[in-house]
């Protein structure tokens, strides 16, 4: 296990009912800028709950709505301009992953004197950022308790992640019941996002890590336990608290401490999604499968192997090779079975954009689990199509 040190500062208020401490933000400041998306909140609960804290609470609130599934560039200079011209104070993120990426980087970008896309290449810039509270309504990204953000800039076809301590939410409010009202299909894509932030960290070639596997295994059998129940009976409590605590806890830095190396689908998903604006979690399914089969190797068996017997029970009659194999099928059987598209023709993916889409990785894999060339990317997709 290599050396890490753990910091998770977000405060996390789990449950029912647990907005009433979003009263807490007063100490934070008294002027806030609120951000969500499409309208999903207004419909919900969620939206006029929080406002009737935040008035409870003697704060002024402003509002940016319109938030993207995929955040734009665009919607975080605006929400920088108005931080600015309100003097706001914090910023409150009411939504999914992708509300809360655009807030993060509207609450560092507002604290920069460049353009915010300086601060999506290049996290290190971020030397500063307005606090951020977060009331979650989708379980998925993890984003309600890490430093990352994923912003893109369709122009340019560019999805890109940054990264800084700043950009942690100081606290976060987690209601599984704001989730009830997610379609079956985001259900589905958040499950997968939570399952691949696992798989990205569990495929690690730094030994020792026994505990994390574990506490990945435990991940992935939570998922697999509830996702399905979650899309059959979307206002089954236990259901969606489970998953939504697994979404914080696979993407709070927790499980990749000690073991952690650079990811691979995530990479290969975000430039669909530039290209092509789909769903996160929807690519991640699609491409997991695949590129599972692209890195299973005599020397990558026997964790595949370790992986099937651990969360999905495969027999230990069977030999590594083929308890590998079968892993494999289970994952991609798994997806198929929440309504999730096999393949990237289905979601939209044309088979022009993959020679482009894999060139511009040609660099990016060559630390991973499996290190990838252009060439295996360009399998990879091929093979998804
Ligand atoms: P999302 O893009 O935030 O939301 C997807 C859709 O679900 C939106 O249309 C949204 O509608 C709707 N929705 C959200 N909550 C709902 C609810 N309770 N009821 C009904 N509809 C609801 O989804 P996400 O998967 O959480 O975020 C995806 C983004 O996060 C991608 O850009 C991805 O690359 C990024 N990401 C970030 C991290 C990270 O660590 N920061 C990790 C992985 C992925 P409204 O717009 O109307 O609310
Ligand atoms: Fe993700």
């Amino acid at each position: 296990m290599n050396n890490f040190n753990y910091s998770i500062p977000t405060e996390v208020y789990f449950g029912k009912g647990q907005i009433k401490n979003l009263a807490e933000i007063a100490n934070l400041g008294t002027k806030v800028l609120m951000v969500y998306g499409g309208g999903s909140i207004k419909r919900n609960g969620a939206y006029d709950e929080a406002c009737a804290v935040l008035h409870e609470a003697g704060t002024k609130y402003y509002e940016l709505s319109g938030v993207d599934p995929n955040p734009r560039i665009d919607t975080v200079r605006m929400g920088a301009e108005l931080c600015r011209s309100k003097d706001i104070d914090v910023v409150l993120a009411i939504g999914g992953g992708s509300t809360i990426d655009c807030s993060k980087v509207i609450a560092a970008a507002a604290c920069y004197d460049g353009d915010p896309w300086d601060l999506v290449l290049d996290g290190s810039k971020i030397k500063a950022a307005l606090p951020v509270v977060t009331v979650l309504t989708m379980a998925a990204t993890g984003s309600e308790m890490n430093g990352n953000a994923v912003i893109s800039d369709m122009g340019a076809n560019e999805k890109l992640g940054t990264y800084s301590h700043w950009l942690k939410p100081v606290f976060s409010i987690e209601d599984p019941k704001y989730t009830y009202s997610l379609p079956a299909g985001q259900t589905a894509a958040g499950v997968a996002d939570i399952m691949s932030h696992v798989f990205e960290q569990y495929f690690t070639t730094v030994s020792g890590g026994f505990i994390q596997a574990r506490l990945c295994e435990a991940i992935l059998k939570t998922c697999i336990q509830y996702g399905p129940v979650a899309i059959k009976t979307p206002k089954n409590y236990d259901a969606r608290a489970n998953i939504m605590w697994a979404s914080s806890l696979a993407l709070n830095e927790l499980i990749g401490y000690g073991s952690g190396m650079p990811w691979t689908v995530h990479g290969m998903e975000h430039e669909l999604s530039a290209f092509y604006d789909i769903t996160h979690g929807v690519g991640l399914a699609i491409l997991t499968p695949f590129w599972m089969d692209k890195v299973l190797s005599d020397e990558t068996t026997p964790k595949f192997a370790e992986y099937g017997r651990n969360v999905w029970g495969l027999s230990d009659a069977d030999d590594d090779m083929t308890t590998a194999k079968k892993s494999i099928e289970c994952t991609r059987e798994f997806f198929k079975s929440m309504g999730l598209p096999e393949t990237l023709t289905e979601a939209g993916v044309e088979e022009k954009s993959l020679p482009v889409m894999a060139a511009k990785l040609k660099n990016t894999f060559k630390k991973t689990y499996v290190p990838l060339s252009e060439a295996d990317v360009l399998e990879i997709y091929q093979a998804a199509l």
